[in-house]
């Protein structure tokens, strides 16, 4: 008998007859003689319209009625999954975060857990309940609910996974796994059977969706095995666990994409301290964050600084740094959008050299510009033409050995 925590993404529970599929997987799994929790997100699309409607009243909707409003997207379908189960006749009953013991800090929005009171759960379990909570949100100690940023039941999931020591933490959506590139754009892509906490990390902030990244921060803290699979299917999906000796024999496990940056050079920057203070805190106070950072010495002891920031805030960003260039009298600033980020990851890279050289003699060998390189121990980056996306995403796969035979 094992506890299992299942959670189920936006399109798993879109509409009525995707609950029933739902509650027929949580019924079997029950009746294979699991404890079972499950977690819900809100039916696809509704949060993004439950945000609209807030917009409507006014531009900044005070944010602890927004977490309020946004919460109920949750709370409803935790009642249907539970009433459908009942209807079924399994003993299953909902429960808010709150209810759950989700406590948060007061960051409405994107709040933090702080902690998980996992007796009131436990308990129903242990009387062979089965316990739906809803996912994405909690309280703060003054009982004020709270929501933990766009994505966050799976955060939730694997929060409560490991209050309650759960076996596994099953995360169903509607991909099969995680793959060694976008099937989209590569498809010799094949689907990862094991990956690494660390390598999802890297993954994540790179352009792989599947995941919260608080998510799988949380998951390797506590060591909480995350199954991500399909709610459509039967096939098993990919394990994010932690890091054993089998994944170092694969030097790149994946190659990631990134087309949501945006790069920006002040030029003839004077080289004295507190210059990149100066550039940099406004971008701060600002919510921008910046990923790569580069700084070319110029001669005349000047020096051209680069650095990327997401494409959303792009325009921001560019007036921030217009009003810092005439402050520390940089010459100029440059802003170019149309840029992407590719990466290879893996952890068998720390005992393996020649992966970087790898990676840039096959992406010269297409004649791919690389304009930054950025690296850490299990991650090599390189910001190229936006047009060369896909081409260099493919070359890589193929390169690192990564491509599915047919
Ligand atoms: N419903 C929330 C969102 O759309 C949380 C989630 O689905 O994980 O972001
Ligand atoms: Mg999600």
């Amino acid at each position: 008998m094992s506890l299992i925590v299942q959670k189920y993404g936006g399109t798993s529970v879109a509409d009525l007859e995707r609950i029933h599929n739902v509650a027929k997987r949580v019924a079997k799994t029950y009746d294979q003689n699991n404890d079972v929790v499950v977690i819900l997100s809100a039916m696809a699309g509704v949060t993004d319209n439950l945000i609209d409607m807030a917009n409507t009243i006014a531009e900044s909707p005070d944010k602890r009625e927004l977490d309020v409003l946004l919460a109920t997207g949750e709370q409803t379908t935790a009642a249907l999954l539970a009433m459908t189960l009942k209807k079924m006749n399994y003993p299953a009953l909902s429960m808010l975060g709150h209810q759950a013991g989700v406590i948060t800090d007061r960051s409405y929005g994107n709040a933090r857990i702080i902690e998980i009171g996992a007796e009131y759960i436990l308990k129903l379990i242990q009387k062979r309940n089965i316990v739906v909570v809803a996912g994405f949100q909690g309280s703060d100690v003054g009982g004020n609910i709270t929501t933990l940023g766009r994505g966050g039941s799976d955060t939730s999931a694997v929060a409560i996974a490991s209050a309650l020591k759960a076996d596994i933490c099953e995360i169903y959506t509607d991909v099969d796994g995680i793959y060694t590139a976008d099937p989209n754009i590569c498809e010799k892509a094949r689907k990862i059977d094991r990956i690494s906490y660390d390598e999802m990390l890297n993954m994540a902030s790179l352009g792989a969706k599947v995941l919260q990244i608080r998510s799988v921060g949380f998951a390797k803290k506590y060591n909480v095995p995350v199954h991500v699979r399909s709610s459509f299917s039967e096939e098993e999906g990919t394990m994010v666990v932690s890091e054993d000796a089998g994944m170092e024999s694969l030097v790149v496990s994946a190659v990631t994409h990134d087309k949501n940056q945006a790069r920006i050079t002040l030029t003839k920057v004077q080289d004295r301290p507190g210059v990149a203070a100066k550039i940099f805190a406004p971008l701060a106070e600002a919510g921008i964050v910046v990923d790569m950072i580069i700084q070319n010495i110029r001669p005349e002891g000047q020096t051209d600084l680069t650095f990327t920031i997401p494409k959303a805030q792009f325009k921001t960003a560019m007036e921030i740094e217009r009003k810092v260039a005439e402050e520390i009298e940089a010459q100029d600033v440059l802003g170019d959008k149309n840029i992407a980020m590719v990466s290879v990851v893996g952890v068998g890279m720390k005992n393996h050299s020649g992966v970087a050289s790898m990676m840039f003699n096959t992406l010269a060998r297409e004649n791919i510009n690389i304009m930054m390189i950025s690296t850490s121990e299990i991650r090599i980056s390189c910001v190229i033409e936006e047009k060369y996306t896909e081409l260099a995403v493919r070359v890589l796969h193929t390169a690192f050995g990564l491509d599915k035979e047919d």
